[in-house]
């Protein structure tokens, strides 16, 4: 019953304290994922976003730097205003301009001939008809010296070219032409595939009306912002806005941070997004890890709460002078007894006799059949012993299995008639545990009291009766 309500209490505690633990570590959880989910919106996207942006911007301010430089050269202008003689002079021209600063194209457009230089001859004359050439009759009406344009390829989104035309005028500022150099954007699509591949984030570029326009080599889904799973409503918010800090919730589930901002050189939106994946995933498994430091600790609490528990139940049990799994009179309670049990005897000169019962053993059996076996044990037969026992006998439980029986108004002859009874009774009765018969046999020791004895001296008389009665065979009886 005891170790029931024990058992009960045990786990109570245990309860209160898992539920604790996991309360707090819960509670760090949300708080750690909400600090991270707030720097990824507010630091760690808008960083990757300036710097891919600007590493953009140097590249095309390199490319309109080389293309000033060619539409104020002299040789350029002072070539065309005296006529375009020797083509060949200035394909080559271009053509050290590409190589020195590996570009992909470089090109110059007359306004007098309309003829097209470039590195590797006159390609052709452009044309107002030919919807190719639009953008040269765009570029020569420019209010500023130059434009950036990048053309398209539609069949293959990552081949794209950005070109800086850039008008020159003579020395009385008239068009002559548009000069410039085109630039692959594979350093840009360079640049994305690295962020994206170091950082675990989504790159991409759209135009104005959302339809990517330049992606990394993992990207996967529609090509338009509007037609991405979960992003319908973001997408407005994104293309209304210069820039942009928004989140949505993918397919999985899972919260992505996106972050936007327009180029305006390309009036390109770049896009950077990032699921909340990996840095959740970490925060998740400091989450696990807390509640298995908290199982530990509980279960270590609980250990040790039930440690004491026994030890303090057990100091209560002597105390209280009753054993509780055998229900016998403890050893303290019997130094008590016995003390009165010998002055009464003394005052009646009644006889007074101990037995001293040690189970024969009791550590085979224990080993043998388990622990709790060797409990059955020890109650069924204390049980054996106090059907042999009159009202004023005393039975107490010495030790382990140690048993003493204070026997009042018995003579030693006497004594051993019950002890043998007592032996015998054990001796033919096997005790059933679970699926197991435990045969079991005790050797007892007998001694009378005598006149002015203490008890240490009586019961070490009774002990070394019992010791000898082990030596002889066991199962047996033996007088002092
Ligand atoms: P012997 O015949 O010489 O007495 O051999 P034994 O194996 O009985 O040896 P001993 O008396 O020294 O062994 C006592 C054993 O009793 C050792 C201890 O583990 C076991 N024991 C003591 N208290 C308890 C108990 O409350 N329950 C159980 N199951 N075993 C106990
Ligand atoms: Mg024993």
């Amino acid at each position: 019953m005891l170790g029931r309500k024990k058992l009960y209490s045990a786990i109570a505690l245990a309860g209160v304290l898992v539920l604790g633990f996991i309360a707090t570590s819960v509670i760090s959880y949300f708080l750690a994922e909400d600090s991270v989910s707030g720097h990824i919106a507010d630091e760690t996207l808008p960083l990757t976003s300036d710097n891919i942006y600007s590493e953009i911007e140097q590249d095309l301010l390199r490319s309109v730097l080389i293309s000033s430089l060619m539409a104020h050269d002299t040789l350029l202008r002072d070539w065309t205003i005296d006529g375009e003689d020797e083509p060949e002079k200035i394909v080559r021209y271009l053509k050290e301009i590409q190589q020195k600063y590996d570009t992909t194209t470089a090109f110059y457009v007359s306004e007098k001939t309309r003829n097209y230089y470039h590195a590797d001859g006159v390609l052709k004359q452009v044309s107002r008809d030919d919807p190719q050439d639009a953008w040269y009759f765009r570029a020569r009406k420019l209010n500023a010296p130059y434009e950036i344009n990048v053309d398209t390829d539609t069949a293959d989104l990552s081949r794209l070219t950005i070109f800086v035309n850039y008008r020159v005028t003579n020395y009385r500022d008239r068009l002559i032409g548009v000069t410039g150099i085109g630039l692959s954007v594979d350093s840009v699509a360079r640049l994305i595939a690295n962020y994206q591949t170091r950082y675990d984030r989504e790159i991409y570029l759209t135009d104005r009306q959302g339809r990517v326009t330049l992606r990394g080599p993992h990207f996967v889904g529609p090509d338009t912002l509007r037609d991405r799973p979960g992003m319908q409503h973001i997408a407005t918010t994104i293309l209304a806005n210069p820039s942009a800090s928004v989140s949505y919730e993918n397919d999985d589930g899972r919260r992505v941070y996106v972050n936007s901002r327009l180029i305006p050189e390309f009036n390109w939106y770049l896009i950077v997004q990032q699921a909340q994946s990996s840095t959740e995933a970490r925060v998740l498994g400091a989450l696990l890890i807390n509640i298995a430091v908290a199982l530990a600790i509980a279960a270590l609490v609980v250990a040790l709460g039930w440690y004491a528990v026994r030890n303090y139940q057990q100091g209560l049990e002597q105390m209280a002078g009753t054993d509780t799994l055998t229900g016998c009179t403890t050893r303290r309670l019997f130094e008590a007894i016995f003390n009165q049990v010998r002055n009464h005897a003394i005052r009646n000169n009644a006889p007074l006799s101990l037995l001293a019962i040690d189970i024969d053993h009791f550590k085979q059996i224990n080993d043998q059949y388990g622990h709790a076996a060797g409990d059955l044990v020890l109650y069924t037969l204390t049980d054996i012993f106090r059907s042999h026992l009159r009202d004023n006998d005393t039975l107490c439980r010495w030790g382990g299995d140690e048993f003493l029986i204070l026997l009042s108004d018995c003579t030693l002859p006497n004594a051993i008639r019950v002890a043998d009874a007592i032996r015998a009774a054990v001796a033919s009765h096997p005790i059933r545990a679970s699926e197991q018969i435990i045969d079991c046999t005790i050797s007892v020791g007998a001694a009378e009291y005598q006149p002015t004895e203490e008890l240490r001296s009586l019961v070490a008389r009774a002990d070394l009766a019992m010791y000898s009665a082990k030596r002889d065979g066991r199962d047996q009886v033996a007088k002092a």
